[in-house]
């Protein structure tokens, strides 16, 4: 069934329509990795200087990519995926690279150089190798404006040079797919914008902001994850593409409202966290309210029954998030329909992140 836009559901006023779900389809990942940073809000200088035939420019409502589909940015994507240097990691690259036996001694050797450089987080590396710019020349410009040390980014030459041929055949098969999201994004573009302009306003911020979104090849058409960190954007082109981005755009309008939503999870203690608060509020937005899947499911609902399911512990990540993103979801539907705010909503979550923490489970 081909998806159109159409397929989205908008909200806020409608706790009687259906929420989509789907078939026995992975989840998209979240790899918000603890919270997204807000204090980045531009492209950074290191880039701005470069326009690039690859980049178009597409309006979400209050927020404007920068829509890249660039070699170097891939390739660095997958590198930091199969270097596995952070939990939130996603695994499906590794699944792929091992079964295809891409890894071999020299290559996990330059995995762990990779994962090396990232014991600092995020920062340089992304602002980088998040480019447009081939290979070379974005280690020249990162030389000239001494974003790292030269070995490290000689180390790190080296690593994304290998990795760009091991990667070559999955670019070259992958690209029809990541140039079609592109082309439903800016179809899409309108109905989405309209959400995230009232999520905008709900929680009182002003944005208006320019961010690079770097398109990525994904090795599982069923997959699909992205993530926000360090004022980069990445979204896997897969079946769940629209959805990340979605999730993803709410995450940044949510970051907005970081000291508030901190503040909220605090004052509750309990368990609650910030990242807690922050995912649980996104997953109710996105899957739970908005989604591009098929009319008469419930995602959320989905996801939690399948998690129920498997069983894991209600300490596992992805379960405290499904779950407390479908208990806060009537609230935070009520709150967007009657123009509420969030900081009201706020004032709420924590009874509902206690009674949660009493349910039993799975
Ligand atoms: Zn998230």
């Amino acid at each position: 069934v081909k998806r159109t836009a159409v397929a989205l559901l908008f909200l806020a006023s409608c706790g009687s329509v259906d929420r989509p779900g789907h078939a026995g389809a992975p989840c998209p990942v979240c790899s918000v990795v603890p919270a997204p940073s807000p204090q980045v809000t531009s492209v950074p200088s290191v880039q701005a200087t470069a326009p690039s035939p690859v980049a178009r420019s597409i309006v979400v409502g209050p927020i404007t990519f920068r829509t890249s589909v660039a070699r170097v940015a891939q390739v660095f994507y997958i590198v930091d995926q199969l270097s596995e240097w952070s939990a939130w990691c996603h695994p499906q690259y590794k699944r792929w690279a091992e079964g295809r036996r891409l890894l071999g001694d020299e290559e996990r050797a330059l995995l762990a150089d990779h994962k090396g450089l990232r014991s600092t987080g995020y920062g340089a590396l992304d602002q980088a190798f998040y480019t447009d710019l081939d290979l070379d020349t974005a280690v020249a410009r990162a030389r000239d404006s001494h974003l790292m040390a030269d070995a490290q980014l000689d180390t790190e030459h080296k690593v994304l040079a290998h990795f760009d041929r091991v990667l070559d055949p999955l670019l070259a098969e992958q690209r029809g797919t990541v140039l079609a999201f592109r082309d439903r994004m800016e179809v899409e573009a309108p109905q989405v914008g309209r959400v995230v302009s009232d999520l905008a306003a709900f929680a009182g911020v002003y944005v208006a902001q320019t961010l690079p979104l770097y398109l990525i090849s994904n090795t599982d058409p069923r997959g699909g994850g992205g993530g926000y960190n360090g004022g980069f954007m990445e979204v896997e082109a897969g079946q769940y593409s629209m959805q990340t981005l979605i999730h993803e755009s709410f995450h940044l309008v949510l970051s907005h409202r970081q000291k508030e939503i901190a503040n909220a999870a605090q004052r509750c203690g309990a368990g609650l966290d910030e990242e807690a608060l922050h995912e649980g509020i996104a997953y109710a937005l996105s899957p739970g309210i908005l989604h591009d899947e098929d009319p008469g499911q419930d995602a959320l609902q989905r996801l939690v029954d399948d998690d129920r399911r498997r069983a894991p512990p209600a300490t596992n990540d992805y379960v405290r998030d499904h779950r407390f993103g479908l208990a806060l979801r009537p609230e935070l539907e009520s709150g967007l329909s009657r123009k509420g705010t969030l900081a009201a909503f706020l004032g709420g979550v924590c009874v509902t992140g206690k009674a949660l923490q009493k349910e039993p489970w799975p």
